[in-house]
């Protein structure tokens, strides 16, 4: 048989990484090096020259995206649909594992999933619930708590604390929240892998069953493993098994969620794997990658590698100091414009930025200039507050007893239902040890709602059992039409929000049903006897966001930097570099969390094949106040040659290019000293603009170079 195919597009160290003998293996590489490349290679060696049966194969990936382009990338190798082939997240392939087993992990067949949002929810209930004290346990607090204890392994009985105080009540919530959590069938992501990793190690016969089964193992950016994927990883290798895996320290970003970098040094420890290191970088030019080097020199602690391409020099990095962010998003946006009228495409590009709110202006304009794009991460579809509703109206379909739907829509669309009769349904329902739709059934039957109440709650309940009546025998997609028309989700939409927030909300339950009839139900799924209905439930959460904007396959690639690991794109704009926002303000005074920032900083710029930016604005609308801010240290840390400043040649508008006439100095010139009352002394650089538009450049002796618009600027000449 010819297997040159697999071979012929890898060099000598990536061919020994694929063909190596049986035993374990560690790809230890920089970013582009080809270790995700070897992996899928390796996948498809295993079956075509060992023949190992796909149903032996585990792959691990870091996102659901990933995990789709692997199984399009081996089944092009292998020519063939690689069916059986467990490749997936360690969520998604925990939560296989749990639907196969939830009976022998005391879940209920219809257990939901719990996303963080839903979380959040749940966790601020318990905490009300109890009459706690919300200023002293903030319920993201809590959630991040229970969320850290669970990705160790620890359940609320293993946690040391004092009987009293602090961390005893923290403890009480996590446990309380975990009894609400069995008693309703809900599992939260930390907890699909936490039941996982009990179920393989405390029942020994499944250990030896999936032992026995998953020959191999193959793992993906091994760097942000946590603890219980790493305690699953141990438990699924057992003494036999095979395990390959790549990664690299310098890309470890997810720290701040429990992730061990450690792992790499435990696993050399526990499986003494051959270790394969790639140097050879495909994606980048040479002036990308080296810039990316020596950002990522500033280190300490790394476990150090040469990474070096045969491609050709490129073009400088390029920087620009906008204004403001608006500037910012216009300057970004103007330049996709050029990337497109040279022929190039909206999907070559993607706009990283460090958290999911400095999307909203480059979508805006986007939007204004008509260019499709496209948004991971952030408010990813799944989580949005339309689809969640139409969700929560499925979820009751497929479990009545479902108390987190039912809390969510039982006055959405708003009928009147008011939080002093929600809480007394629920003290009827933990009084009598019911769920929310028994319990408010029994207040409706006995009268114990006011009229107006008892009137609105009772047209919910009527709704509710029209659709189950109606979905009994629909499809999957006539249910999620039925849900979408009936409750009138759209009108009520409509009646509160501006039309063009409406509209997308319309958009994006119609988007729903199109998903809804285009979903296939994974093989697995169906052979564990799931409903597609419990298969799409449950997809949905996990999957959050990754079938969004399908009909725009070809769109510019909005997202936050950590969402962008794994990935390439030939123009990429990294933005909102600053101070304070990245590096993040929180991590500014933690070293090790910093130096999480820079290589989140090295992830950033690995991801650009031709063409990198580097945009930062002086001043910036942050949560209702103008904050100015100093270009991220990272800029700086890229060497001179390298990187060029771009500022004139580009304006917002034309009535602040100064073009007409002079500047309108105010009677101050070039290189007067002047005083600002909040960054001291300074002398100025540059001006423009006229009347209300002109502008000053003035580079202040501690605050660094800002622009500032002259009529606020109230400076002194000194
Ligand atoms: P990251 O660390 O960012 O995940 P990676 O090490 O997984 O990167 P890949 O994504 O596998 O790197 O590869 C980077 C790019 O280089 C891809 O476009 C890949 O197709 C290409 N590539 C990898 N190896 C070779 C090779 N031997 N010849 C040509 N192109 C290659
Ligand atoms: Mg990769």
């Amino acid at each position: 048989m010819d297997v040159s195919h697999l071979l012929d597009e890898l060099n000598d160290a990536q061919r020994q990484a694929v063909t190596a003998e049986d035993g374990h293996l560690l790809v230890l590489a920089g970013a582009g090096s080809g270790k995700t490349r070897v992996l899928v290679h390796r996948i498809a060696w295993l079956i075509q020259v060992h023949h190992v049966s796909p149903m032996s194969l585990m792959a691990v990936t870091f996102t659901n995206k990933a995990a789709g382009e692997m199984r399009g990338r081996v089944g092009r190798l292998l020519d063939l649909r690689p069916e059986g082939l467990w490749i997936g997240t360690f969520h998604g392939i925990c939560h296989r594992l749990l639907r196969m087993h939830a009976a022998e992990v005391n879940l209920p067949d219809t257990f939901q999933i719990l996303d963080s949002e839903d979380q959040y929810r749940l966790v601020r209930r318990v905490i009300r619930d109890q009459q706690i004290d919300e200023g002293e346990h903030p319920p993201r607090q809590v959630q991040g708590f229970i969320n850290h204890h669970k990705d160790e392994g620890r359940r609320p009985g293993q946690i040391e604390h004092f009987d009293q105080g602090f961390q005893a009540r923290q403890v009480e919530i996590y446990q309380r929240y975990q009894d609400y959590c069995e008693r309703s069938g809900l599992v939260d992501f930390a907890e699909l892998l936490l039941r996982s990793v009990e179920l393989l190690r405390d029942n020994p016969e499944r250990r030896a069953h999936y032992q026995a089964r998953f020959g191999n193992i193959l793992i993906d950016e091994f760097q942000d493993t946590n603890t219980l994927q790493y305690a699953l990883v141990r438990l699924l290798a057992g003494e036999r098994n095979h395990l390959f895996v790549v990664g690299d320290d310098d890309q470890s970003i997810y720290g701040w969620r429990g992730a061990r970098v450690e792992n790499v040094a435990h696993y050399n420890r526990d499986f003494q794997p051959e270790l394969i290191r790639l140097e050879q970088n495909y994606r980048s030019t040479r002036t990308i990658l080296e810039a990316a080097n020596r950002v990522i020199d500033h280190n300490d602690d790394r476990m150090g590698k040469n990474l070096w391409t045969e491609g050709e020099q490129g073009e400088p990095i390029r920087r620009f100091a906008a204004f403001n962010a608006e500037e910012e998003a216009e300057f970004v946006i103007a330049r996709i414009q050029d990337w497109i009228a040279q022929g190039g495409r909206p999907s070559d590009c993607a706009v990283l930025y460090r958290s999911n709110a400095q999307s909203r202006l480059f979508e805006q304009t986007l939007l204004r200039e008509d260019i499709p794009y496209r948004v991971y991460g952030g408010l990813r579809f799944f989580e949005r507050a339309e689809i969640k509703d139409a969700m929560a109206y499925l979820r009751l379909l497929h479990n009545p007893h479902d108390d987190t739907a039912f809390e969510r829509v039982i006055n959405v669309p708003a009928r009147g239902i008011g939080e002093r009769t929600v809480a007394r349904i629920r003290d009827h329902a933990r009084t009598n040890g019911q769920s929310l739709a028994q319990a408010a059934t029994e207040q409706v039957a006995q009268g114990g709602l006011s009229a107006r109440a008892g009137h609105a709650v009772r047209s919910f309940l009527a709704l509710v059992a029209d659709l189950t009546e109606a979905c009994g025998s629909a499809s999957l997609a006539g249910a999620a039409r039925a849900v979408v028309e009936r409750t009138e989700l759209v009108a009520w939409y409509q009646t509160r929000e501006p039309a063009d927030r409406a509209e997308a909300r319309e958009e994006n339950l119609s988007e729903l049903v199109r998903a809804a009839d285009s979903f296939q139900q994974p093989f697995e799924d169906e052979q564990a006897g799931l409903s597609p209905m419990a298969s799409f439930l449950s997809q949905a959460a996990l999957e959050a966001g990754e079938h969004q904007a399908e009909r725009w396959e070809d769109c510019v690639q909005l997202m936050t930097l950590h969402s962008a690991k794994g990935l390439e794109f030939p123009l990429v704009f990294m933005a909102g570099m600053e101070e304070g926002l990245f590096p993040h303000q929180k991590s500014i005074e933690e070293p090790g969390r910093l130096a999480e920032e820079r290589r989140l900083c090295y992830v950033g710029m690995t991801r650009a094949m031709q063409r990198l930016y580097i945009t930062h604005a002086e001043s910036r609308q942050t949560y209702g106040q103008t904050s100015f801010s100093r270009p991220s240290r990272f800029v700086a840390e890229i060497p001179e040659p390298l990187i060029e400043s771009i500022r004139s040649g580009f304006r917002v508008t034309p009535a602040a290019s100064g073009r007409e006439a002079p500047p309108d100095t105010g009677g101050l010139a070039l290189g007067a000293s002047v005083r600002h009352s909040r960054f001291g002394s300074g002398t100025v650089v540059s001006l423009e603009g006229q009347g209300p538009n002109a502008r000053i450049q003035v580079n202040f002796e501690d605050a660094g170079s800002k622009w500032l618009v002259l009529a606020y600027a109230n400076l002194e000449r000194i």
